[in-house]
C-alpha cells in the first residue's frame, strides 16, 4: 500500500484531487477508476471485508475495503475524513439497495487516505425524523426508538454542535434549498433592472416596532450606533438618490421577547422604486413569488393573488394573517340574538360585546366532551369568559345552552356559521378584539385536528386596506400600524388631524397559509404630509427633527413618489422546505433568548474593552436558553 499517512491522525491532501461526487454514481459508471473525498458516515465489517458508507455533500456510495485496507478500514471512527481511490462497480446480484440512489454501484477501494480522524460525534449526523413534505429532503425511515433519540438530542444540543446538525441530508438540503431561493430573487430583480445597494449597519435608529441593538462608539464616549431594524430609511434615500430601483438582501436587528418563528437578525429581501402605487409593487411581488416557487419547487402559482381588506380579514378570520387553506369563517350573531333567553348572548350587545361564532365540518364527532373542556380553557386564555358550543347531528341539537334557546334561535346558531349536519358550532360572547383572538385561534385549532394545514397547498393573500394609525395601549395615544413613513390615502389626508384612527394607509401585507411573509407601503414623499404624520403620532417638532430632520431635509430636495415591500427571507425559504421553524433553513440561528449556543455570545468582554468604549456593567446572570 502507497499511503505513507496509515498512522497518522491526520494528514494533508498529498497531491490527492476529487474526481467526482459520491452521491452521483450511478449504474453507467461502472468501470471508471474515482477519487472521492468525504465523511466515514457507516462503517459495518462483514467475513474480512469493511464497509463504509462514504458521505459529501452530494449523497452518499458505499466503499468496499478488502485485503489489507479492511483492516485498516476496521479502524476508521464514524465522521472520519477520507480521501479513497477505487474503482466503480456493479453490487453483486440481489446486494442493490432501492432505497439509495447509488445503490446499484459500490466503490471497490483501491488506496485510503485518512485526512482527518474524528472523535464520536455527540449528536445524530443522520436525518431521523420525516419532515413535513418533500422538497429535496430525504423521508426518514427511523424507528420510533431513534426519534426518541433524536427529541432527547435536544434543540441545545443541536445548536451547540451545528456544523454537525448541517451535515444532516435534511439540514444540507435547506441550506441548498435557500440558496437557490435567493438566487432566483436575484435573478428576478436584476432582470427588471432594480440595483443591489448596501446599506450601513451602523446607524440611527429606524423605527419598525422593535427595540433596537445598540453598538457603543469608541471615538464618541456615551454615544451609540444602532443596528439596523430595516433599511427603510437609506432605502427611501436611494430613491431620492435617483436609483429608481432598489434591492437588498440583508439582515434586520430587532431586539424582540423572542416566540417560535422570530429571530434577533433575521434577513429580507428589502425592494424601494420610485413613481410607483401600491399595485405596481404588488404586481412586482407576485411574480418575484411564482418565480421563487417555479425556481425552487417547480409548482406554477396562480397569480394575481386574492385581496382581503384588514378589516374583513379580521372579522372573519380573527387576524390580519388569515390561513385560507380552510373555510371556518367567522360569523357575527350579535344582532341575530339580541334579547334571546340565553343571556350571555341576549345582552351582549348591552355590555359592548359581540357574539361569534364559526362551524367546525364534521366536528360533531371528533372533539369529545374533553376536547371541548380544552378548548373552552383554550379561548379563556384569550380573555374570553368561556365558550359555547353545539353540534348539530340527524336527530337533533346536542348543545349545554340548547335548554335556553327557542327552536329558531338555535336554528339562527346553525344558520349564520353555516353549519350542517354533522358540524359542530363554537361560539364566544365576549369584546370584539377578545372575540377575534379566540376564535381565529380555534379555528386553527380545529383546521390542525381535522388535517386541513395541507403543506403542499399555497394560499397567498394581500392584506390592504390598513388604517394607518392604531390605539398605543402604553401611551393612551397612536403608534403606526406599519411605520412612520407610510403614507395616507390621499382622500383621507384630510382626516389626519380630526379623525386619524379613520385615515387609511397605502399599505399591504403578503400572508401565506397564516405567515406574514411580508409587507410595504407607499412612502409619504411630501416633507409637509411626512411632518403631519409625525404630529399626529405625537411626536414633539424637536424629537422628530433630531431623529429624522435628515430625511424631511432629503424629501425637499426632489424625492419623486416612492414605495417598496420588504419580504421575510426565513419565512419563505422554512415553508417552502415544509419546515415549522425558521430556525430550520438559518445556518446558525439563536436561541429564544436571542443567544449563540455554538459561540457562546453574548459573552462577557474585558474591562479595558469597555473602560475603552467609556463602558461599565453591573453583573447581571443570564440564562441562554
Ligand atoms: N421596512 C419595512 C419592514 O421592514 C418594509 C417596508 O415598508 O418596505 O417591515
Amino acid at each position: 500500500m502507497r499511503s505513507e499517512t496509515r498512522g497518522a491522525a491526520a494528514a494533508g491532501l498529498g497531491g490527492w484531487k476529487r474526481d467526482c461526487w459520491a452521491g452521483e454514481l450511478r449504474a453507467a459508471d461502472a468501470g471508471r477508476e474515482v477519487t472521492l473525498m468525504g465523511w466515514v458516515s457507516r462503517r459495518r465489517e462483514h467475513g474480512g471485508v469493511s464497509f463504509i458508507d462514504l458521505r459529501d455533500r452530494s449523497g452518499l456510495v458505499q466503499v468496499v475495503l478488502s485485503g489489507e485496507l479492511a483492516a485498516w478500514g476496521a479502524g476508521l471512527s464514524p465522521e472520519s475524513v477520507v480521501a479513497v481511490r477505487g474503482r466503480v462497480a456493479l453490487r453483486p446480484e440481489g446486494m442493490a439497495n432501492p432505497e439509495l440512489p447509488t445503490g446499484e454501484v459500490e466503490v471497490a477501494a483501491s488506496d485510503l487516505r485518512l485526512l482527518n480522524r474524528a472523535k464520536t460525534p455527540p449528536i445524530y449526523t443522520r436525518d431521523l425524523a420525516p419532515r413535513q413534505h418533500g422538497a429535496g429532503g430525504e423521508k426518514g425511515s427511523a424507528s420510533a426508538g431513534e426519534r426518541d433519540a433524536e427529541g432527547e438530542t435536544g434543540e441545545a444540543m443541536r445548536l451547540r454542535y451545528r456544523y454537525l446538525d448541517l451535515r444532516r441530508p435534511r439540514m444540507q438540503a435547506n441550506l441548498a434549498l435557500r440558496h437557490r431561493m435567493v438566487k432566483a430573487v436575484r435573478d428576478y430583480l436584476d432582470a427588471r433592472g432594480f440595483w443591489e445597494v448596501e446599506t450601513p449597519f451602523l446607524t440611527r435608529s429606524t423605527p419598525e416596532g422593535a427595540r433596537d441593538y445598540l453598538v457603543p462608539a469608541r471615538n464618541a464616549p456615551g454615544k451609540f450606533y444602532a443596528l439596523p431594524q430595516s433599511p427603510q430609511i437609506f432605502k427611501q434615500l436611494l430613491m431620492v438618490a435617483g436609483v429608481e430601483r432598489y434591492f437588498q438582501v440583508v439582515r434586520c436587528f430587532r431586539d424582540e421577547d423572542l416566540r417560535a418563528d422570530r429571530q434577533p437578525e433575521f434577513t429580507q429581501i428589502d425592494i424601494e422604486m420610485s413613481f410607483v402605487e401600491p399595485a405596481d409593487v404588488v404586481r412586482l411581488t407576485e411574480g418575484l413569488m411564482a418565480h421563487i416557487w417555479r425556481e425552487v419547487l417547480g409548482v406554477d402559482l396562480q397569480t394575481p393573488f386574492p385581496r382581503l381588506d384588514f378589516a374583513e380579514a379580521v372579522a372573519s378570520y380573527g387576524t390580519d394573517k388569515p390561513d385560507l387553506r380552510f373555510g371556518m369563517r367567522i360569523a357575527d350573531l350579535t344582532a341575530a340574538l339580541e334579547g334571546c333567553g340565553f343571556r350571555v348572548f341576549g345582552e351582549a350587545a348591552r355590555r359592548g360585546e359581540v357574539v361569534r361564532g364559526l362551524a367546525v365540518p364534521g366536528g360533531a364527532a371528533v372533539f369529545s366532551r374533553k376536547d371541548l373542556d380544552l378548548l373552552t380553557r383554550e379561548v379563556q386564555k384569550f380573555g374570553a369568559k368561556g365558550l359555547v358550543w353545539a353540534a348539530f347531528e340527524p336527530s337533533g341539537v346536542r348543545s349545554p345552552v340548547s335548554k335556553f334557546l327557542t327552536g329558531e334561535e338555535v336554528d339562527t346558531l346553525r344558520r349564520l356559521v353555516g353549519a350542517g349536519e354533522g358540524d359542530l358550532g363554537l361560539y364566544v360572547a365576549a369584546p370584539p378584539d377578545t372575540a377575534a383572538a379566540a376564535l381565529g385561534h380555534l379555528r386553527l385549532h380545529a383546521a390542525e385536528r381535522l388535517g386541513l394545514r395541507d403543506t403542499a397547498e399555497w394560499c397567498f393573500v394581500w392584506v390592504v386596506n390598513y388604517p394607518l394609525f392604531e390605539p398605543d395601549e402604553e401611551t393612551g395615544g397612536l403608534g403606526a400600524k406599519h411605520h412612520p413613513f407610510t403614507a395616507p390615502f390621499e382622500e383621507d389626508l384630510g382626516l389626519l388631524e380630526t379623525a386619524p384612527l379613520k385615515v387609511r394607509a397605502k399599505a399591504y401585507d403578503l400572508v401565506l397559509n397564516g405567515w406574514e411573509l411580508g409587507g410595504g407601503s407607499v412612502r409619504n414623499h411630501s416633507r409637509e404630509v411626512q411632518e403631519r404624520v409625525f404630529e399626529a403620532l405625537g411626536l414633539a417638532r424637536e424629537e422628530y427633527l433630531e431623529k429624522f430632520g435628515f430625511l424631511l431635509e432629503a424629501l425637499e430636495y426632489g424625492a419623486p413618489p416612492h414605495g417598496g415591500i420588504a419580504l421575510g427571507v426565513d419565512r419563505i425559504a422554512a415553508l417552502l422546505a415544509g419546515e415549522e421553524s425558521i430556525r430550520e433553513v438559518i445556518a446558525f440561528p439563536k436561541t429564544t433568548r436571542a443567544a449563540c449556543l455554538l459561540s457562546g455570545a453574548p459573552s462577557d468582554v474585558g474591562t479595558d474593552q469597555l473602560a475603552e468604549l467609556g463602558l461599565r456593567t453591573r453583573d447581571r446572570t443570564f440564562e441562554p436558553v
